[in-house]
This record gives structure tokens, C-alpha cells and sequence, in this order.
């Protein structure tokens, strides 16, 4: 896909953005390429990139796949298709920049999310010790785990953990040299010592922190030469008492194609993982968000359960949930709406249909045959009399309620019945719900039961 075409395409994001965003937004952003899966733009400016990656890059990536390209990243640049890392300093500013003070500038690092700190950060039973240990870290004082290594799958918090370590040593130890980065830019930085012939400046700069912390190092796995020389650093600064702290998608036992001995350098240390969030955390998150947003979208009104309904839906990784309340809000602003279930369900479709944990009718007649006490078989079978037509019926409003199985399809897992048997089952059901409190408890505890 081109530049042009993209032109073409990009105007049926007006519906799904708005007009206003759509020309403040989208308009600008130029397509520098498309391949391997990742669609990158060229935008004017990091904040600019930062804003539409957090709010329009799901947009975007449905657009794009709507229009037939197949894409699992949105990335932004600055400026004219610079990918990658910033240019290194020339060798006079390097040589300069060792001897004037330590000062945060100098250090080739990543920008650090002013977003990410510890007092953003919501901790629940997943990740309480990975939050203890990065506490720990923070507090700058002489090192009891060295190195911390912190794994977990996407989205669960690694990133803004290293993020807030950085920003408290900042605060509380300005004097320590923190130094922060992808293994990715490790990697680059390290190409271009060589190709510049300035390896030395990078063996020193890198010497010299106090504080190293590499993200997602599973980027080094089979990089032969950035191994070795990441290996050397490491091992300099555990020599000199340096903390550092690394993290990963998996453990360091896992990594594939990562050397031996980096693989048991890493499990000196204190070995902590990010587990899967739970519905608790998830609905922490969701709070701590929405009371942002209800500052910044002043009198926005979010209804009773709509938080719980994502916290429920959305179980994938934090980052599609914040995704799914930042569209939800931008939403009904735009519209000036109160968030309700109906809006949520409308605006965030495509999430919530992607995060569908795949509940068979199966299942559910299962889990309902249990719950009241009849023969599964008795599910699909053709008795009649009202103890076991009833849970039938409960399961026939649950299967429509719980799938995306049309009532002819439905109609079929339950021995073959018509559509409209199912229809009048779904409706009797309904019907009882308001007027029978037993029932509707019992349809509560049942979705809980197959939700959960
Ligand atoms: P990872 O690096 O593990 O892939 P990130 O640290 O980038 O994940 O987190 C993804 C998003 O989710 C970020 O916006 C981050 O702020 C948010 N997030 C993850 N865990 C939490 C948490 N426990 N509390 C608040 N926000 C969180
Ligand atoms: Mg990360």
C-alpha cells in the first residue's frame, strides 16, 4: 500500500474518530511503509506519535486490515523515515561529555513515560512481588538482587515498572546515573560503535552507569555479537556492585537461542514474573482511569457496571483495556453521551469481539445440566415435562446469550430444534427473569460461572 492509497482509505475514519480528531490526527500522518506486518507513519512530532498511538491506533489497524493489509503494529517516526535510533554523538561530544558532570543527558537512552510511575501503578496479587522488587530497586541503597529480571507476558506492566524505578531514582538519588533502554536500541547504539569505530566510548558509557536497565532482552536472543558485548557489560557492572534490572516476555530458562552463561548470569539474580491479571486488578486499573477521565472529560457520566462488564470482557492484556476506556471516552464526549453497557457494547465491538473467550454451547449445557441436577443427555433430548425443559430453556437463553451462535445454529446443538423453539425458549426466559427472583439469581451465578 502507498502513501496514495492510504489517502484514499483514511477518510472512513471520520466515522469511527470524528471529524475533529480525524483532521487533527490523521490527516497529517503520512505512510512511510508497510511490510512485515507493521504499518509505519511519519509524524511531525514524539508527542504527536505518542497521542495517536494511545488513541487512534486501533482504528487505524482495523482500517487497515478493513482494506485488506495485514498488520499486528502501528509504529510512528519523526520526521523523514528515520527508523531507529538517534544519531550517537560525534566523538569530540562524547570524549566531552565523559568529563563534564554526570547528567542525565548524556546517557543514549530512552525517553522515559512521565505516564508510568509507581504512583500510577495499581498492584494486585499478579504482579505484587514484581511491584515489591521494583520498590526496592527504587530505593537506590546498595543491592540485594542483582540483576532484578522482571518477565511476564505482553502488556502486563514490565515497561512501566523499569519506567518508575527510573523516575524515583531521579528523584530520591539524582546523583546515580540511571541508564534505560530497549535491548533493541542496545543493539543498534552497539552496530553503530562499531561501524563508527567508537567502541571503546560505548564499553565506557556504558561502564559508567549506576543503574543499567535493559527491556524486553529477549530481542538479543541469536544476536551473537550484541550478546557478547551485552554479556561484558553486564559482567563489568555486577563486578562494580551496579544494579541492573532486565526484563522479558518469558523467563531466562525459556529464551531460546540466548547463551548459557548470560542465561545463568540472569538467574543469579532475583527472578520475579508479571502473572496474567486477575478481574480485581483488571477493575483497579479501570477505576484509577476512569477517575482521569472523569477530570478530563468533566461531566462525563459512566454508568453503574460498565467498568465491571470490561473488567469481566477485556481479560487479553492492560494495554487493550486502557485502549478500549480511552476510546470509550473520546466516544461519548464526542457524542455526549453517559457511557452506558449499550455504548460500551457498540463502541468497542471489535475488542470485545476479539476477546471473546470462545464459550461453547457445550459447554453451557454442561455447566447448566450441573447446576440443576438433570442429565445432559436430557439437554438435547425431547422429554418435555418442566424440570427438565426448564434448564433447557436456561441454557438456550444462556447459548444466545453467551455466543455469537445464530438461533438456527443453536437450534441444532440442542437436538436438532427449530429456530423458533429456541426463540420462544430465549423469550419464556426472559419473561420469567423479571417476575421470578430465584431464576434470575440463578442465571447470575451461571454466567459468573462460565465467564469467569
Ligand atoms: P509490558 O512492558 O509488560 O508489555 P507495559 O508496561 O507497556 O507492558 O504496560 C502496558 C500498559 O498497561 C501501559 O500503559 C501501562 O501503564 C499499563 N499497565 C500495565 N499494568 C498496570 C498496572 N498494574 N497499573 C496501571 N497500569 C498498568
Ligand atoms: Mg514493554
Amino acid at each position: 500500500m502507498t502513501n496514495e492509497t492510504w489517502g484514499q482509505i483514511r477518510e472512513g475514519l471520520i466515522n469511527r474518530v470524528g471529524k475533529n480528531n480525524y483532521v487533527t490526527w490523521i490527516e497529517p500522518l503520512k505512510l512511510s511503509h508497510m511490510k512485515n506486518g507493521v504499518a509505519r507513519f511519519e509524524v511531525p512530532t514524539t508527542f504527536f506519535g505518542d497521542w495517536v498511538q494511545r488513541n487512534f491506533a486501533d482504528h487505524i489497524r482495523s482500517h487497515l486490515m478493513t482494506a485488506g493489509a495485514t498488520i499486528d503494529r502501528i509504529e510512528f517516526a519523526v520526521g523523514t523515515l528515520t527508523a531507529g535510533p538517534r544519531p550517537a554523538p560525534r566523538p569530540e561530544a562524547a570524549k566531552a561529555a565523559r568529563v563534564r558532570a554526570a547528567s542525565e543527558d548524556e546517557l543514549p537512552g530512552a525517553p522515559l513515560d512521565a505516564r508510568f510511575t509507581f504512583d500510577s501503578f495499581v498492584v494486585g496479587k499478579p504482579n505484587e512481588l514484581a511491584h515489591a522488587a521494583a520498590r526496592r530497586v527504587a530505593e537506590g541503597d546498595t543491592v540485594t538482587f542483582n540483576p532484578l529480571f522482571l518477565y511476564g507476558g505482553v502488556g502486563l506492566g514490565k515497561t512501566h515498572l523499569m519506567h518508575a524505578i527510573a523516575h524515583e531514582l531521579q528523584a530520591r538519588r539524582p546523583d546515580l546515573r540511571v541508564l534505560y533502554l530497549s535491548a533493541e536500541q542496545f543493539m543498534y547504539r552497539f552496530i553503530q560503535a562499531l561501524r563508527d569505530k567508537q567502541v571503546m566510548d560505548f564499553k565506557s558509557l556504558f561502564r559508567s552507569v549506576d543503574v543499567l536497565m535493559v527491556d524486553d532482552v529477549q530481542f538479543i536472543a541469536g544476536k551473537d555479537s550484541t550478546q557478547e558485548e551485552f554479556f561484558h557489560t553486564f559482567n563489568a557492572l555486577v563486578d562494580q556492585n551496579k544494579q541492573i534490572v532486565i526484563s522479558a516476555d518469558r523467563a531466562p530458562g525459556e529464551i531460546k537461542d540466548l547463551e548459557e552463561r548470560i542465561r545463568s548470569r540472569l538467574q543469579c539474580g532475583l527472578v520475579v514474573d508479571l502473572h496474567p491479571t486477575d478481574y480485581e486488578l483488571r477493575l483497579g486499573i479501570l477505576q484509577q482511569k476512569a477517575d482521569f477521565y472523569r477530570e478530563q472529560y468533566r461531566g462525563l457520566v459512566i454508568a453503574d457496571g460498565v467498568l465491571e462488564f470490561l473488567a469481566h470482557r477485556i481479560t487479553t492484556n492492560v494495554r487493550v483495556l486502557e485502549g478500549a476506556l480511552t476510546r470509550l471516552f473520546a466516544f461519548a464526549s464526542l457524542v455526549g453521551r453517559e457511557i452506558t453497557l449499550d455504548l460500551a457494547q457498540d463502541c468497542l465491538a471489535d475488542i470485545l469481539r476479539a476477546s471473546d473467550r470462545k464459550l461453547t454451547i457445550e459447554e453451557i449445557q454442561r455447566k447448566v445440566a450441573e447446576h440443576y441436577n438433570v442429565r445432559l443427555s436430557d439437554m438435547i433430548g425431547p422429554k418435555r415435562m418442566r424440570t427438565i425443559a426448564r434448564p433447557r430453556q436456561v441454557a438456550m437463553y444462556l447459548a444466545k446469550q453467551l455466543t455469537s451462535r445464530s438461533l438456527p445454529e443453536i437450534g441444532r446443538r440442542f437436538g436438532g430444534r427449530d429456530h423458533t423453539t429456541i426463540m420462544h425458549g430465549v423469550r419464556k426466559i426472559e419473561e420469567l427473569m423479571a417476575i421470578d427472583s430465584q431464576l434470575a439469581d440463578d442465571l447470575q451465578l451461571l454466567k459468573r460461572l462460565l465467564q469467569g
